[in-house]
Order: structure tokens, then sequence, then C-alpha cells
């Protein structure tokens, strides 16, 4: 039998707007017994059908929405289906690198599936009770329509948790992936280490940043603050800075950081790797009146949930307030936040206050954002969760 579930009154709202969500206290009832990941059919407290959803009876977010369309079956196919259009949605990007998130949870219309592509190797991430269900379903679609056979999981982010999923790594098929697989992004060379690096080893939604940066180091005294393995600082060396030192707190970060430098033959008389706490070197900095031409902030997640918003928010606040004063006129900054808590708005808000109390002129050139691989869909803003500002000091 088709499982049920049934929302309460006045509930059926966000989905009937398509937001891919349903939450645990909307549920009047489950029936029909459905194990987790298993497809639940939805409908409204009056009995109208409102869609297929994954059922996930651990998580605060009961069900993610496959579908809307009545005569949708999910099933293999189905899922293989979605997973060729995200991929095909990609094709423009072969042109600049062969790091790209080939599908990207709801963006893409795969509630908690991540795919990423390093050159030849696929990592796959499943973060919901659905993307479980569908693991084979998932793997056979993304190795069926990019040809390639290696593929590793990564199904380890806390999201999994909440879900009730243990955490699973490790090689599904194909040969194993070395801690320095080589990609190639807007000319610059990376070393992604699929296995033990940050997310699937590396920050794919940075690269339209990178870029940027790119296009604005010639001749700058760059700061890269919470540098990680050097992703902005390659790009600024790329673009010919004039100085790069980047700072972060990870001794093993920024040995592979060097290693990328020495690969991309980028000189390293004007570069720095400097293991430090970043709070503290601001402060230093600040007060020992030195100056940069382009400084990054990006940083952890500060606000992991809602709770950890106001701490979060002074956080940002001072990094801000001090890339402000070592900032020289005409010096650029860009900052980002990746918490998913903290939307654009107050993002900007936050930023908008150090400016103030940094009593300088600051203009906003522009917002950044993830590339075009990590899509957000209309109907659900939550997957917006990082985000940036252009300033520069006049
Ligand atoms: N900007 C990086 C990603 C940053 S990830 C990129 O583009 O690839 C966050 C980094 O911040 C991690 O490398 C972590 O080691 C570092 N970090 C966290 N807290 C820090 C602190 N207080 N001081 C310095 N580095 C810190």
């Amino acid at each position: 039998m088709q499982a049920t579930l049934t929302l309460k009154p006045g509930k059926d709202r966000p989905l009937l707007r398509r937001h891919p969500w349903i939450f645990a206290g909307g549920v009047a009832r489950v029936q029909g017994n459905p194990a987790p990941g298993d497809t639940v059919r939805v409908v409204s407290a009056e009995g109208r059908f409102l869609g297929w959803g994954a059922f996930s009876p651990a998580s605060s977010i009961r069900a993610r929405m496959w579908s809307f369309d009545e005569h949708a079956q999910i099933d293999d196919d189905w899922i293989a289906a979605r997973v060729a259009a995200a991929v095909g949605r990609r094709a423009d990007l072969s042109f600049v690198t062969d790091a790209v998130r080939l599908v990207f949870g709801e963006g893409d219309g795969l509630p908690g599936v991540v795919v990423d592509r390093y050159g030849g190797q696929l990592v796959v991430q499943l973060m919901s009770a659905g993307a479980e269900r569908w693991r084979d379903a998932i793997v056979a679609g993304v190795r069926a329509v990019t040809g390639l056979d290696d593929v590793y999981e990564r199904s380890d982010a806390a999201a999994r948790e909440r879900e009730g999923l243990p955490i699973r790594e490790g090689v599904i098929c194909g040969a194993a992936p070395g801690a320095a697989l080589a990609v190639t992004e807007h000319g610059v060379r990376y070393l992604v280490d699929v296995p033990q690096g940050h997310k699937t080893g590396f920050y794919i939604d940075q690269r339209d940043s990178r870029r940027e940066v790119a296009r604005h180091a010639a001749g700058r005294a760059v700061l890269n603050c919470f540098s990680y393995t050097g992703g902005f600082s390659l790009a600024a060396l790329a673009g010919g800075a004039a100085s790069v030192l980047s700072i972060d707190s990870s001794g093993p970060a920024l040995a592979r950081a060097a290693e990328q430098q020495a690969l991309n033959g980028q000189q390293s008389a004007q570069c720095e790797w400097r293991e430090a706490d970043v709070f503290e070197s601001l402060k230093q900095m600040v007060a020992a009146g030195q100056r940069f031409d382009l400084i990054v902030l990006d940083p952890p997640k500060f606000a992991p949930s809602v709770h950890h918003v106001d701490k979060a928010a002074r956080a940002y606040k001072e990094i801000n307030l001090k890339a402000m004063r070592l900032l020289n006129p005409g010096g650029m900054l860009f900052t980002f936040s990746c918490s998913g808590a903290i939307d654009v708005d107050l993002f900007q808000k936050i930023v908008a206050g150090a400016v103030f109390d940094a009593q300088v002129d600051v203009q906003m050139l522009r917002r950044l954002q993830a590339g075009e691989d990590h899509p957000m869909l209309m109907t659900h803003p939550e997957g917006e969760y990082l985000k940036g500002l252009l300033l520069q000091r006049i």
C-alpha cells in the first residue's frame, strides 16, 4: 500500500508554493508504515494531493519533496533522469574548470543529494533519508551520464545525524582517490584531498569569487584570512598580486597550500603562509598599523544554527571592523558568510555596522555568491547559504 502523509489544516500552504520541506509540526498523521526514505503520498488535511516526498522519521524535516506532479513515479529511472538533467545543466562549466558540483540537493530537485566531480573522480554526499534510500540509483545515474567509474562517498556531514543516518565514507566503485587530486580552475591548479579535505575536498562554491580576486589582485598587497588550503591566495598570485599573506590556524592546510603554490610555479618571495589565530592576528596588525590593498575574509560557519546568530554576528562584525582598519584607501574587501542562519540582508547589516564603527567611506561594488553549479530553487531560499560582499574603501 502506498504510504500517505496527511498535513494539519493550513499546513499545505508552503507546499502549494512548492517549498520542498515538510516540518514535523505540520504533520497530522502518517499511514501505511513507511520505512525511512520511502516515498509517501503527501495530502492536505482535506485529502487533496500535494506531492510525493521522501519520509524521514528521525528528522524535524519529516519529508522532503521529490515532485509535485501526481503522475510522477519515484523509481530508479526517475532518480536517474533528475541526475542526468542536473549534470546536463553544467555542461558550460567544462570550459573553465574540472571541479564541478554536478548535483546540488534541493536546488536540483534532489533534496539531500550532492555529487561533485574532480577531473575523473566523482564524490557523492547523501544527507537525507530519501537520498540514502535511492543511493544505488543515484550512483548508477551519475556513472551513466558522466561515463566515469571512480566514485567515492563522503556522507559525513552533520546533517546525516539529524536524519538518523550513520556516517559513511569510502570507495563505492573504481579506484580510491589519492589525497592530492589535481584539478584546474581558470588556469590555476589546485590539489583536492577527497578523503580528508573539507566538504568533499574543495570549496567548489567559491569559484566565481576566486576569479574576482584574481581579476583585482594585480600589484596589490593581499591578506587572505581563514585561507584553509589557499584557494583565494593562489588565485591572487595568479592574478599578479604584489604580496600575499595567508592566515589559518591549521598547519596541514597551510602545508597543502604551499605545495599547490609550487605546483603552479608561483614565486614564493612575496608569499607567506602563517599559522595563527585570525582574531589575534587582525588585532596585532591593526595595532602595528599594517595596511593591505585587498583582503579576503572567508571564515568557517560562525552560526551553525539560529541559536548562534547573535554570537556569530559579533564575530562577523569584529573581523570586518578590523579588516576595514587594515585597508588602504582604494583597497578591496571580499567578505563572506556561509552561515545558513544569517541571510544576505542580515549579513549586509552586520558589515554595514562594522563600516560605521570604522568611520570610513566604503562602497559596495557587488554581491558575491556561489557559482552557477550551486543553483538556488526560487521556492527554497534556504539554499542560498553562501553570501559575500565586494567592498571598496574610498
Ligand atoms: N577560505 C577557504 C575556506 C575556509 S574554511 C577557502 O576558500 O578554501 C575555514 C578555515 O578557517 C579552516 O581552514 C580553519 O582551519 C580556519 N579557522 C577557523 N577558525 C580560525 C581562527 N580563529 N583563526 C584562523 N583560522 C581559523
